[in-house]
């Protein structure tokens, strides 16, 4: 379904936003039914709102009970992510206790049949697509197999892993990330990187990983040989999928990764200026490997902004060196702040939104 919504990261946006306006209608739900009782008594309106004997009215208490504890955690909360996906997946209990409820009150949905089978539906859809997802992912969703063939570290806090496939080989575009697992005890949390390897090279799969949290500290000790598994890949995060073949590409930090793999492929009809702003050594180490592919490639210009010495980027700053930002499209990948702060900087330029395409480094 990433055609239909631009990419997967762009899905969990819109997934956020479903989540929170379905949320919100569904507090009003009760509330306003509570205040029809009110007309009559207080009492009657108070205990309309607590469990009875009455089972249908029970399964939308549980529902929506369990609605709100989750999505406080989801909202208000800064769960370790783990934690926070196991507690997310109850959210298809709410669901399933949300349609016992719907069937079974004997109202709206129960007189009006083309309501009534749009809900069957619906809840069919969802129900099966939970289960597909979320209960039996393990059997169910197809993985590739990979086995760890290196881990070379770039610098204090970076890794370069290599994978080569145990069979059928993923097919990926420049830009596109993938979620793995490595089978070593420790390590089978999944996991999205971006591939930063070239998609000429199909077979040797690259990920260069910047240590951020527990998981990727430990990156470093995997032991080679290990089996893993791939799902993927996803996104759409692509040069080619744009107009413009005059382009501006904006790397803050292990955001370089997606350039890694892209900066191989470009070829003659596109020009592309490529700022890397890091501060690491690792940083620099990739940097100068895209140095190096640049000088191969006249299209591809490589400006370094080395922050801590030259400050934040800017999109002013941009725009002169790059003789304006007139018919360019432009792809940034960074820190979710720098996103954020450069696409406001670029929108106040004029700059049409839908030029903008940017990936972020985080899901939620
Ligand atoms: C599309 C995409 C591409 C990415 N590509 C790269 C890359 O090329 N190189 C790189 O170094 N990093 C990349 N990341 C970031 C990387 O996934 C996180 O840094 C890593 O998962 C953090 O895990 P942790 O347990 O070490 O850190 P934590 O401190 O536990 O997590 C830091 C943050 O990472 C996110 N995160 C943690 N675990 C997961 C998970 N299992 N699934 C999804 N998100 C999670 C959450 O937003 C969390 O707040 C990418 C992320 C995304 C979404």
């Amino acid at each position: 379904m990433e055609d239909y919504f631009g990419g997967l990261n762009k899905m969990y946006v819109l997934h956020h936003l479903t989540g929170a306006t379905a949320f919100v209608f569904l507090l009003f739900h009760p509330l306003f039914l509570a205040g029809h009782y009110i007309l009559f008594s207080l009492r009657q309106a108070a205990l309309f709102l607590l469990p009875s004997g009455h089972w249908p009215i029970n399964f939308g208490i549980a529902a929506l009970a369990i609605m709100i504890i989750l999505l406080i955690l989801t909202f208000y909360t800064n769960l370790h992510y783990p934690v926070w996906k196991t507690s997310h997946r109850f959210l298809g209990l709410a669901f399933f206790f949300g349609g016992l409820h719907a069937f079974f009150i004997g109202s709206d949905i129960a007189s009006n049949l083309p309501l009534k089978i749009y809900m069957v539906i619906l809840t069919i859809l969802g129900l099966v697509t939970f289960i597909y997802r979320s209960v039996f992912h393990k059997i169910l969703v197809k993985k590739f197999n990979y086995q760890l063939e290196q881990v070379i570290p770039l610098g204090e806090k970076v890794v370069e892993i290599t994978l080569k496939p145990q069979g059928k080989t993923i097919q990926f575009e420049a830009g596109q990330f993938i979620f793995v697992e490595f089978l070593q005890k420790g390590f089978t949390e999944s996991h999205p990187f971006s591939i930063s390897s070239s998609s000429t090279d199909q077979t040797n799969l690259k990920l260069t990983i910047k240590a951020l949290g527990d998981y990727t500290s430990k990156l470093a000790i995997l032991k080679i040989g290990t089996k893993v598994k791939i799902e993927g890949p996803f996104g759409r995060f692509s040069y080619k999928n744009c107009h413009n073949k005059n382009q501006i590409w904006i790397a803050g930090g292990i955001g370089i990764t997606p350039f890694l793999s892209m900066a191989p492929t470009i070829n003659d009809q596109y020009k592309i200026d490529l700022y890397c702003c890091f501060k690491t050594s690792a940083e620099n180490f990739l940097l100068n490997k895209l140095q190096k592919i640049a000088t191969q490639n006249n299209q591809l210009r490589i400006i370094s902004w080395p922050s801590n010495k030259k400050g934040r980027l800017k999109a002013e700053v941009i725009a002169e060196m790059s003789q304006g930002l007139n018919n360019k499209d432009i792809f940034i990948c960074g820190p979710p702040a720098m996103l954020k702060s450069l696409k406001k900087q670029f929108i106040k330029l004029k700059i049409p939104k839908k030029l903008i395409h940017s990936e972020e480094f985080t899901l939620l």
